[in-house]
């Protein structure tokens, strides 16, 4: 009697082990990922810790006489054992393949995008290199001015006609606590140096390094100026110049000339340059300097609108009033100052003929300029 118990249920155990093979068979023609899922589903069926096979069989133990036990529970470790040997076997062949198939060592390195520098970014430094060689010192301004940086104390009093040559952007109220609303507002001229714009050109820094510093004074300051100006081929509402002031005792015109021409033959190479009289309120005399066009090497063509000359600064020396502005004695110092827009200079540098394209942040534009 008993040993028919036994017998049936060693007879249990053949056939589980039956079942098992016939479950395990797919795993063999299964992908990585299939075979996978199949192993764990198998693991957790037949030798998981609660409601696996195996377990299951263990407890049918109890139900046979002690002399038979022994038998039972051997014959269900070997089962036991056979199942996590498949298992493991399978499963250290599958991360065997999967890194093989992973790694092809025949294919090319996939390159890393390099960050490059804007073309402007480019400019600027080179013009800061060569200004510091010269022993200027390089400043920034706030971009957020009051009228009287901007225009007054550089002679263009409140009404004053060249004012109109730069369309200027007011904000709404004083800075602080203030609306960043761009609009050009109607302000009393009783008020007009109190009124908050945005930079118009690099100039207002003029005023403020010269209000907290005395002569000798050698500077440039590069940044960003605003004007109320449409979007076109050569004009953006926002653009980028670099000052440039000196002033000292006996600073004359010919200093002013010599260090255009250092510096213009240094950024365009072999060039020839020409001054021309010209008028800003907070120079006398003006300049405007050109450069000759390097296009059609003075001949005339599309680029220079066929004058052969192409005009890239605006420059005089310090205008008597501006001193008097600073408290500074016209009498004793002298001094030139210098605008030049950064855009300009890439354009000719780059040969680029949109002014847009330096905005537009577009990376088949950009990628043109190989990394530093
Ligand atoms: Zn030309």
């Amino acid at each position: 009697m008993t040993n028919t118990k036994l017998d049936n249920l060693l007879e249990l155990v053949r056939e589980r082990e039956a079942q098992f093979e016939n479950e395990l068979k797919p795993v063999d023609s299964q992908d990585n990922a299939q075979a996978s899922v199949t192993l764990t589903t198998l693991k957790h069926s037949w030798i998981g810790r609660k409601s696996g096979l195996i377990s299951e069989l263990m407890s049918l133990m109890s139900s046979l006489a002690p002399t038979n036990r022994r038998a039972f529970g051997q014959s269900v470790n070997k089962l036991k054992t056979k199942i996590e040997t498949a298992i493991n076997d399978r499963e250290a062949k599958l991360s065997k393949t999967k890194t093989l198939s992973n790694i092809d060592v025949t294919l090319p390195g996939r390159p890393l995008p390099i960050g490059r520098e804007h073309p402007l970014i480019r400019v600027r430094q080179q013009i800061e290199d060569i200004f510091m060689r010269m022993g200027y010192e390089v400043l920034e301004g706030p971009e957020v001015e009051d009228d009287y940086h901007n225009f007054e104390a550089l002679n263009m009093p409140p009404e004053h006609p060249a004012r109109d040559m730069q369309d200027t952007l007011y904000l709404e109220t004083p800075i602080v606590g203030g609306k960043w609303g761009l609009h050009r507002s109607t302000i009393p001229t009783t008020q007009a140096s109190a009124a908050t714009l945005l930079r118009t050109h690099t100039s207002a820094m003029q005023i403020r390094y010269m209000k907290s510093t005395a002569p000798p004074i050698r500077i440039i300051v590069p940044g960003r100026v605003y004007r109320r100006d449409n979007l076109d081929l050569s004009h953006t509402p926002m653009f980028q110049q670099v000052e440039g002031l000196v002033v000292g005792k006996g600073i004359t015109f010919a200093d002013l000339k010599g260090t255009f021409d250092a510096m213009l033959r240094e950024l365009f190479g072999d060039i020839k340059i020409r001054f021309r009289p010209s008028f800003f309120p907070y120079t006398e005399p003006s300049a405007e300097v050109d450069i000759s066009c390097k296009n059609c090497e003075g001949r005339g063509c599309g680029i220079c609108k066929q004058t052969g000359w192409l005009e890239i600064l605006g420059s005089g020396m310090v205008h008597p009033a501006v001193f008097e502005a600073v408290d500074y004695d016209p009498d004793c110092f002298t001094g030139f100052a210098f605008g030049i827009g950064m855009e300009r200079v890439a354009m000719l540098k780059y040969d680029v003929d949109d002014i847009r394209m330096f905005y537009e942040n577009d990376l088949r534009f950009l990628e043109q300029f190989p990394p530093a």
